[in-house]
């Protein structure tokens, strides 16, 4: 995939790659969405189709076995499968959050081995930060990593871990300095098969029920100093380098999510008659598929020109991060609730995919930090 992208007209290459995305996601993964959520069961016809075609994890570098695909094909891969299951978008984008800071910060065996397994499919990865007493303000964690000889030994609780359970690999960010708060924060990779990792009830969630979310225990979890990611004290700075990049597919799955929604109730008001009429004839109908549209195109554009900033590595991409989270992740709430609201009564049930795109979209004003959070990430870093 051509590292440099032309941020106002996307690829041959890129084009080809949403192609292939859309018609494995439509014949693969949409047959299955309603019945993933419906049932709350994880998506493994999805997980098995992205690693059949080595969808799964599309960011790792090449030279680690991966696809090497760049920020934007990786947005697109993600949007096209949000498009029809949100859930299943979470595969690719929390491998890529999850694998990120060993990717960003790891010594070269660590790359090797981690990024070269997920690559392979051999498993996938979680990405644990939040506690149940640290959220918002995730430097508060309590999870603690103590040095003993050639081993680090962690205790605590992670909650809200996304693919926990499924996941074979964990980035797990710990206190080893409790004196110097977000500067004594270590970053690991902790294996599912560790001694003393183990996992709570999956949570019952408004959306994405079909990707697990759970809690994580670490009870004198014994690993080897060599699994640590980067310096010791350097975790939380990795963590947040890692959300820089990954709101970026969060923005992706909101506006994948939108576009579904979009697309259902633009379909859908041809063919309802109302008054004598399909209701896509009234001016009321219309101007709503209109806005909805402007939205989206719109979160669109900055999720593409936030991509464009993460694989250059740009100064600003932290602003661009979280104003692309923050405003496709609104866009989609939004946009959803129009879907619903032009379908009647119809859009109010399940028989309908329209009312899950809703359930589904909110959660993108809420992970990798509530839009809140955003803005005062943004205010913090204005361009
Ligand atoms: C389904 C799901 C999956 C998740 N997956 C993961 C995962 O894989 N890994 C992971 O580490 N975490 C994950 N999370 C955790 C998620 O990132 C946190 O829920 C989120 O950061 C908010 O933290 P909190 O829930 O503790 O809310 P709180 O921090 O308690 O916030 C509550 C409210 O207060 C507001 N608030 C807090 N501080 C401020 C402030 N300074 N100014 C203004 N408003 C503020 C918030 O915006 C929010 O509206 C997941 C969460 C969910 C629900």
């Amino acid at each position: 995939m051509s590292q440099d992208f032309d941020l106002f007209r996307i690829s041959e290459e890129h084009g080809m790659l949403r192609e292939a995305v859309r018609s494995l996601a439509e014949a693969k993964i949409a047959p299955f969405a309603a019945e993933v959520d419906e049932q709350g069961r994880f998506p493994q016809e999805a997980l098995d189709a992205l690693r059949g075609n080595d969808l799964h994890a599309v960011h790792v570098p090449e030279e680690y076995g991966g696809a090497g695909a760049d920020a934007l094909a990786t947005v697109i891969v993600i949007e096209e499968v949000a498009r029809v299951c949100a859930s299943s978008s979470l595969i690719p984008a929390v491998n890529k959050l999850g694998s990120l800071p060993v990717q960003l910060s790891g010594s070269e065996e660590l790359k090797a081995k981690y990024l070269g397994a997920l690559a392979r499919g051999e498993g996938m990865f979680s990405y644990c930060l939040s506690e149940p007493e640290a959220g918002s303000d995730a430097a508060g964690m309590k999870t603690r990593a103590v040095r003993d000889g050639d081993f680090w030994v962690l205790n605590g609780v992670k909650r809200w871990i996304t693919n926990a359970g499924v996941s074979e690999f964990y980035t797990v960010m710990a206190v080893t300095d409790p004196e110097k708060r977000s500067k004594g924060i270590s970053a690991f990779v902790v294996e599912k098969g560790d001694e003393g990792v183990s996992f709570g009830a999956p949570e019952k969630k408004l959306g994405i029920k079909g990707s697990p979310t759970r809690e994580v225990y670490f009870d004198n979890v014994r690993i080897p100093a060599d699994r640590m990611i980067g310096a010791e004290g350097t975790g939380f700075a990795t963590a947040m380098k890692t959300l820089d990049h990954t709101r970026v597919t969060i923005a992706a799955q909101a506006i994948g999510i939108a576009q579904g929604a979009l697309d259902y109730a633009n379909g859908y008001v041809r063919e309802r008659r109302q008054f004598g009429k399909a209701i896509a004839e009234f001016q009321g109908v219309q101007f709503m598929l209109a806005d909805m549209a402007m939205k989206l195109e719109a979160a669109r554009q900055l999720t593409y020109a936030a991509a464009a900033k993460s694989q250059r590595g740009d100064a600003d991409l932290t602003f661009f991060g979280a104003a692309a989270k923050c405003f496709a992740s609104d866009a989609a709430m939004e946009i959803t609730t129009d879907a619903v609201q032009l379908l009647g009564g119809y859009g109010y049930t399940r028989d309908y995919p329209v009312e899950r795109m809703m359930r589904d979209a909110k959660i993108t004003q809420i992970y990798e930090g509530t839009n809140q959070v955003q803005r005062i990430v943004m205010a913090r870093n204005l361009p």
